[in-house]
């Protein structure tokens, strides 16, 4: 049986462990929610300081050159490529994920609807488990289309080979569920659409900065993703798009705002795309909040995913056996698959009080979050979660759950 000691004993040999100094977490929290808001990096409050004092401050609209903010978007997107398989010129930070899936979403439509043999395919299958925006971006797309376009929506991954089929345009997925921590297998999927001539968007919302990803070498078309989730680029981060070198040039998405343009301060009356991936761009950024995201990845630029994959691994069997030997008989059911392969870095299990014992969790300290039906969700961050906190969790756990110290009327906040 794992005790405390063996617990300590592993972050004593821990190369992640020294990483945890970069981040500020508060006392007495043991945050396993990075999966839904990543921890503020120490840097970004001086980052912050600088970006609004000086170079707004002083510097004024200069700074749009000199501080290099209007090249900001495609800096952190050549920074971000890395740590998705991704090659430089090929990623931005910029808009929101939602927004992202709608401009590739819209432009892989396009292209399949440029090809003559792929013209008539209508259909964008994705999970009826995906997270929620994702679908209803595809909804909100397809009905404004109004050319017959529909969503379809699998009820198992074992469904995906039969609804993929020749009027399939796009397959859109998100690589690990947010809700069970699933892991899709991206090269044999991508190959399954393309078989079927069918494009395939993925997006990495729970797996950039979680699992390695390695999107040219699979064989994804287009993706987008989260920078506030595991990559910590601080609350409502711009997210990013990847459009590969292979499809920039037929890249069209219907956002052609003046960041897109080719020479935006001729401000000429007619749209002309800019070469490469500036065309994902649409308007003028959040420069503040797009300068955070720099914060985690220079603690990204310490390590590598390889050594982040195998801590995550570590901290979720770790978690899952201490649970089930520790918790057992208290009605806990692991949504999330052991087989590591399929896992991203979120343990899910559920409980029929699941919002109550969260509530409790919370209370006493450790951060994990609540997702319908009847889920707890708990992430694991590996560079700033040691495996003493994964054994104090489970221990807050098992008290609340022994001592039924929760309260299954507890009132729900906006966000859960
Ligand atoms: C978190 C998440 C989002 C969030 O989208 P926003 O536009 O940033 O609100 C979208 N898709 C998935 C799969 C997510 O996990």
């Amino acid at each position: 049986m794992t005790t405390r000691k063996d617990c300590l004993d592993r972050d004593a040999q821990d190369a992640l462990a020294p990483l945890r100094e970069h981040f500020d977490l508060p006392a007495g929290v043991i945050y396993l929610d990075g999966n839904s808001l990543g921890a503020r990096p120490k840097a970004a409050l001086t980052r912050a300081s600088d970006v609004i004092a000086r170079e707004w401050g002083k510097d004024l609209i200069t700074s749009w050159n000199t501080a290099g903010w209007f090249e900001l978007p495609k800096r952190l997107g050549d920074r971000l490529a890395p740590l998705i398989g991704a090659a430089a010129g090929e990623v931005v930070v910029t808009d929101t994920t939602s927004l992202n899936l709608f401009k590739v979403l819209a432009a892989a439509l396009h292209m399949q609807a440029s090809d003559p043999a792929r013209s008539e395919r209508r259909v964008i299958v994705t999970e009826r488990s995906n997270f929620p925006t994702d679908i209803y971006m595809a909804q909100g797309l397809a009905g404004w289309l109004q050319r017959g376009y529909s969503v379809r929506l699998v009820d198992t991954v074992d469904e995906l080979p039969q609804a993929i089929d020749a009027d399939t345009a796009v397959v859109m997925l998100t690589h690990v569920n947010y809700r069970t921590g699933y892991q899709h297998d991206m090269a044999s999927t991508s190959a399954l659409a393309h078989a079927r001539g069918a494009l395939i968007v993925w997006d990495l919302a729970h797996s950039a900065g979680a699992v390695p990803v390695a999107l040219e070498r699979d064989g994804a078309d287009f993706a987008v993703g989260c920078t506030y989730k595991y990559l910590n680029g601080g609350p409502g981060a711009p997210a990013f798009a990847w459009v590969p070198r292979k499809h920039q040039a037929r890249f069209q998405q219907p956002l052609s705002g003046w960041w897109g343009h080719a020479a935006p301060f001729a401000m000429a009356p007619d749209f002309a795309p800019t070469e490469g991936i500036g065309r994902a761009l649409c308007g003028t950024q959040p420069i503040v909040s797009l300068a955070m995201v720099e914060c985690g990845l220079d603690v990204f630029a310490q390590t590598t995913m390889d050594a982040v994959r195998a801590k995550s691994l570590a901290l979720t069997d770790l978690f899952i056996a201490l649970v089930e030997e520790r918790c057992a008989g208290h009605g806990l059911g692991l949504v999330t698959p052991r087989e590591h392969a399929r896992r991203g870095s979120q343990v899910s299990f559920t409980h029929a009080h699941g919002y109550a014992v969260m509530a409790a969790l919370i209370a006493r300290g450790v951060i994990g979050d609540y997702r319908e039906p009847a889920i707890m969700r708990f992430g694991f961050t590996p560079l700033y979660t040691s495996f003493a906190d994964v054994w104090d969790a489970v221990e807050i756990l098992k008290q609340i759950l022994d001592e039924k110290a929760y309260d299954v009327h507890a009132e729900r906040g906006a966000v859960t």
